[in-house]
């Protein structure tokens, strides 16, 4: 689905990556891990547009989109949600959706349906997969930072993405939210086949939620894997596992 071979990025001679390298297969969750500062935000906005590789392959289904701007990155079904969050705090938690669902539906021409109901039930049917139909009317500044999160991710898949992209989905939660997410991720890899790319710093968290690893250190990628093949290996122990027991 996305492959990245040997990415670059430097911010004024400054080496943010230097060697990424990176597959995620149909229907997966792929996490990357390595410590602060490691590269991951910015490959992240390496595979969405929002940055350009100085050198290396960004490819999506065979074709190469590292020069891509973010809005044709996203319209080709690559989705996102940012490690801070991202709403409309006065919109309601179904506006929210909705107008992710609006962008979209500018693109295609359905022309027997009046535009107006598909887009209820398009909003509502995501909104009923990440169980937040009890929060339809709520204005978002008055959800909890969990639920928040979860309306996010709606918010991503709005756009109907084939893959999607999580930057630290758990960061700042409760472990009650985090086990919200991670049975939300796992229902949307398994029962609608998206492909997920997350960060994760909670490794407990990674090896229950991922098929694969790539393990990122200094902006270089140092091991990807499955799961059980990235924790045997030597210069990951060293770099990375090793540090946080
Ligand atoms: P991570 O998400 O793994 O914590 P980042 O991708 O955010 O790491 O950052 C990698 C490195 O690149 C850090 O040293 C960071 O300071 C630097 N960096 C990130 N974005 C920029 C930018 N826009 N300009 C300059 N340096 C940046
Ligand atoms: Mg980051």
């Amino acid at each position: 689905m996305l492959q990245i071979e040997h990415v670059a990025k430097s911010f004024s001679g400054f080496m943010a990556i230097t060697n990424a390298n990176l597959t995620v297969p149909k229907g997966q969750v792929v996490a990357v891990i390595g410590p602060n500062g490691a590269g991951k935000s910015t490959l992240f906005n390496l595979i969405t547009g929002h940055l350009h590789p100085d050198k290396g392959l960004i490819t999506f289904k065979g074709e190469e989109i590292g020069e891509l701007s973010p809005h044709d990155i996203c319209l080709k079904g690559i989705a996102r949600s940012f490690q801070l969050i991202n709403i409309f705090p006065r919109l309601t938690t179904f506006e929210n959706v909705q107008v992710a669902v609006l962008a979209r539906n500018r693109k295609t021409n359905k022309l027997f349906t009046p535009v107006r109901k598909l887009l209820i039930e398009e909003t509502d049917s995501v909104l009923e997969k990440l169980g937040l139909i009890p929060y339809r009317e709520r204005l978002c500044s008055s959800l909890s930072y969990g639920d928040q999160k979860v309306l996010e991710l709606a918010i991503a898949l709005g756009s109907q993405p084939e893959i999607l992209l999580l930057d630290e989905p758990t960061a700042g939660m409760s472990p009650e939210e985090t086990r919200t997410i991670v049975k939300l991720i796992k229902n949307l890899s398994q029962n609608e086949g998206l492909s997920i790319l997350l960060t994760e710093h909670d490794m407990e968290l990674v090896f229950d939620v991922a098929q694969r690893l790539m393990v990122l250190h200094q902006g270089q990628t140092i091991a990807e894997g499955s799961p059980n093949e990235v924790r045997r290996d030597k210069a990951v122990q060293n770099a990375y596992l090793g540090e946080t027991g």
